[in-house]
């Protein structure tokens, strides 16, 4: 039986990591590690100024987890150091709340557990659900999230990449397939809000509708939008190729010059 580690960024408590945690346990044996509160949109974080408790809790279901004050990635960094005993095939992390799509990539605690995982030599999935209110459909994410655990234990997963998965948040019998997709581009529908505080002293909040997108063919978006679950390669390395010889370029003008 594979080791797979379960984490997320909504916290140990979600009912998101509960049904990826019992779904995975249909294909092998899981350890669940996941922070004691909610993460998400706090990104890719290395905890270095202050020291990581960590407990152990038992699930809605009574099975046992690990948790931590840290965050989803110090949860992957911990159980690499050391915390978690037995070799771990592959990193799971979600079912999160609401999609990571497009650009929310980097905002997304649930993806940068992965990008720990790939970053320490671990496969890494990311898997989220659709919408951010209403009944959730956690068994058509957690289905997809076996289905490409299992390729991906069976095909393995390249140094530096992951995978980011996204679910329609639609009944399984809805479900129309699984789409290999790039990302897309988010709209984010951000506003500011100030108000004051009861010193008259003003405060901010970043606020709006949820994001939305362009549903360009090919992309995430696109295939969530349609029913689909979405599954996205990525790789850590972000260089931009093609601005490589224009900035070359720019620099072999200036002092000092490029090497
Ligand atoms: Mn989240």
């Amino acid at each position: 039986m594979p080791h797979i580690l379960v984490t997320n960024d909504d916290g140990v408590e979600s009912p998101g990591l509960l049904a990826l945690a019992q779904a995975l346990r249909t294909i092998g044996d899981v350890t669940v590690f996941a922070p004691n509160r909610n993460w998400s949109a706090a990104g890719h974080n290395k905890t270095m100024h202050k020291p990581l408790r960590v407990w152990s809790v038992s699930l809605e279901d009574g099975s046992q987890a690990m948790t931590t004050d840290g965050a989803p990635s110090d949860c992957v960094a911990l159980a690499r150091l050391g915390l978690v005993k037995k070799p771990v095939d592959i990193v799971v992390s979600g079912i999160n709340n609401g999609p990571n799509l497009g650009y929310d990539v980097t905002y997304s605690g649930t993806v940068a557990a992965a990008m720990e995982a790939a970053i320490n030599g671990w496969p890494g999935i990311a898997v989220s659900s659709d919408d951010y209110e209403g009944p959730r459909h956690w068994d058509t994410a957690a289905t997809a999230a076996v289905e490409i655990t299992r390729q991906a234990l069976k095909f393995g997963v390249p140094e530096n990449s992951l995978l980011n998965l996204n679910a329609p948040n639609i009944p399984l019998a809805e479900l129309r397939g699984i789409r290999v997709t790039r990302l897309g581009n988010r709209v984010y529908r951000d506003v500011l809000v100030e108000r004051s505080d009861p010193r008259g002293v003003p405060y901010y909040w970043i606020g709006g509708d949820p994001p939305g997108g362009q549903l360009d063919e090919g992309t995430d978006l696109e295939a969530v939008s349609q029913g689909y679950v979405s599954v996205t390669p990525l790789h850590m390395d972000m260089t931009f190729r093609p601005l490589l010889e224009t900035v070359r370029g720019w620099l072999s003008q200036a002092e000092p010059r490029a090497g």
